[in-house]
């Protein structure tokens, strides 16, 4: 993307060819900052540099001025200077200037501005753009006008080199076109070349302050970025996965769709200790699993896991300490009816607020807890606490309270007497059954589920609600839907992710809808994120939705007072 020499022409001083040499003498001595003049005459156009004439006046033998300061400016002039359009390249100028006859290679270049005018440009000014030229070539991708290969490996490492000090992690996110083959076997490379162009102007845009998109070559793309101290790792490197796949995947109606690609995204976080090569190789292996699972998604890379399995035991050995320590929290996300946007429950999600490693997701966690044996435990302890907050809660806010609490089973707590927990913790707590909501989870195992049915049955007769839990996700809850009188299904936040832009999504979204409406069941959709995913989801009928979009999960306190929790209890549980 060369630009054109107009953009470092200052207007020319014309003077007129009659006029005398000692008049452009006193002229140069007034404008210190003057080195050539332009000089017209009738249709051509010469030049004056200030150098050679103030020799021509000087010398020789101080003959000079006497002999050329009555002459007119037209004699000392240079009627064949370099002139050029306003768009010729730096590199082309600077190649017809150095080719010049050697006294006029520091000259300065006429130039014909777009607006009519001439400007000049001065060698120096030529030269140093090209030399600011061939360093961005070194350190650019032509193409897309990213950074390069080895410009991304050079920050990566002094990244990493600064993280260590710091205790910052190092993310890197690596992105591979898909659908690039069928794109240059079917339209051509050219055409490849314009969507990669696109999708590197994409990134581009998508690029907050301090990160940096790279082309790594052909398909491959890569962005780095930081994460603070004090942030959650994980999921901020996800969601910055996340974000860049959504870039690609974002049509702006200028392309055509059937060249629109997508990308398979692999993220990697540095872990202890922060090397570069790893980070990259890792970010690799992670996009390749993206890629093996469909493409067009996001992999968090295993040795970030991996990385923390240290702290992964910690946490297995004391998941139940946490709860005897009073380390969990609750935080709260609201459920919306997207007709009116009326919040009729709120999700109930555990955090554990861990004495070193700062507040930690249920997906760090849960994982161990399920191997220790904890997540009764752990279930028993957010029921109890689900159920206490939302009374507590009435009793202050009365009708602006959330209508419904909607509390995850998980499988092991399936296949206990889970029914009396239920019952008892909703009479110890004064809670309504029919404020309270269990969402079941999509990973139990078909004799667990067939085994948790006539308990479930008892509940729902009881008025408790009953929702299956990411749907789609697997296959064993569609049994569910047959053999139980459950409530509400929600669609696994995968889909929706995938709703805009892939058709199969758009068709799995639109049958679970339509089954779930078939069966008289709420249909939720979760992970919403943007406002074209709100409205797409109202255009296919599905009646309440759950995302970042609508309100992140957060303590119960923030929820009431940042949202206007809507007074009274409209839809069912
Ligand atoms: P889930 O029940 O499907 O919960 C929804 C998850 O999606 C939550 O993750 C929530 O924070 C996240 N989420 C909400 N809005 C968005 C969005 O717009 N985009 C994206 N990408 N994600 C969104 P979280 O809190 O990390 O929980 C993960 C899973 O852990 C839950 O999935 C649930 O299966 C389990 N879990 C969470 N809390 C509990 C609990 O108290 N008990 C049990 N048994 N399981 C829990
Ligand atoms: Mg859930
Ligand atoms: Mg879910």
């Amino acid at each position: 993307m060369a630009t054109g020499i107009g953009v470092l022409a200052r207007e020319a001083l014309m003077v007129e060819a009659r006029q005398t040499c000692e008049l452009l003498e006193a002229m140069f001595r007034r404008r210190a900052d003057l080195a050539s003049v332009v000089v017209a005459d009738s249709g051509r156009l010469g030049l004056v540099m200030r150098g050679a004439f103030d020799q021509t006046m000087s010398g020789p033998y101080g003959y000079g001025r006497a002999l050329w300061g009555p002459r007119p400016v037209a004699m000392a002039a240079d009627w064949s200077p370099l002139r050029l359009s306003a768009n010729t390249t730096v590199a082309a100028a600077s190649h017809l200037l150095r080719t010049r006859a050697e006294q006029h290679r520091y000259d300065d270049i006429l130039v014909d501005l777009d607006g009519g005018g001439i400007g000049t440009v001065s060698a120096a000014r030529l030269f140093d753009a090209l030399a600011n030229e061939f360093a961005d070539r070194a350190i650019r991708d032509e193409l897309t006008g990213l950074v390069n290969r080895a410009h991304f490996l050079d920050l990566l490492v002094a990244a990493c080199g600064s993280a260590d000090f710091g205790g910052d992690r190092v993310v890197v996110v690596f992105l591979d076109l898909d659908g690039m083959k069928r794109i240059n076997d079917s339209r051509g490379h050219q055409a490849g070349d314009l969507v990669l162009a696109n999708v590197g102007r994409q990134l581009r845009e998508a690029a907050r302050p301090g990160e940096v998109a790279a082309r790594l070559g052909g398909d491959e793309f890569a962005v780095l970025s930081r994460i603070p101290r004090q942030v959650a790792a994980e999921p901020t490197a996800l969601e910055l996965g996340r974000r860049y796949l959504l870039a690609i995947a974002a049509r702006d109606g200028r392309h055509d769709p059937a060249v629109h690609p997508y990308a398979s995204v692999g993220v990697a976080v540095s872990g202890q200790r922060s090397d570069p090569q790893t980070l990259v190789s890792e970010a690799d292996m992670a996009m390749y699993r993206a890629k093996q699972g469909g493409g067009n998604q996001v992999e968090l890379a295993v040795g970030v896991e991996a990385g923390l399995g240290w702290d992964l035991e910690a946490v297995d050995r004391t998941v139940a300490q946490a709860v005897q320590y009073g380390e969990l929290r609750m935080h709260y996300q609201p459920i919306v009816r997207i007709a009116d946007r009326a919040v009729v429950s709120v999700e109930a999600l555990v955090r554990w607020q861990h004495p070193t490693m700062g507040l930690i997701s249920p997906g760090r966690f849960l994982p161990g807890a399920r191997r220790g044996g904890h997540l009764p435990l752990l279930d028993r302890w957010v029921l109890q606490q689900a159920c206490t907050d939302l009374v507590e809660r009435t009793a202050r806010l009365g009708a602006a309270a959330p209508p419904r609490v909607n509390v995850n089973l998980s499988p092991p707590t399936l296949a206990g007497d889970f029914d009396g927990l239920v019952v008892s913790t909703l009479q110890r707590s004064g809670l309504r059954p029919d404020r309270l909501r269990l969402e079941l989870p999509e990973d139990a195992d078909l004799q667990t589920l067939a085994g948790a049915g006539p308990r479930l049955e008892r509940l729902i007769a009881h008025g408790v609600g009953v929702t299956l839990d990411d749907m789609g996700a697997g296959s064993t809850s569609l049994r569910y839907l047959s053999t139980l009188t459950i409530h509400g299904i929600k669609i696994d936040q995968a889909f929706v992710a995938g709703l805009l832009h892939n058709p199969r999504d758009h068709t799995v979204v639109k049958l679970l809808t339509d089954l779930g409406h078939g069966l008289g069941l709420h249909v939720t959709a979760e992970g919403v994120e943007t406002a074209e995913q709100l409205s797409a989801l109202a255009a296919l009928g599905v009646g309440y939705a759950q995302g970042y979009h609508l309100a992140a999960p957060q303590p119960l306190d923030a929820l009431c007072s940042t949202l206007a929790v809507t007074a009274g209890g409209h839809g069912r549980p």
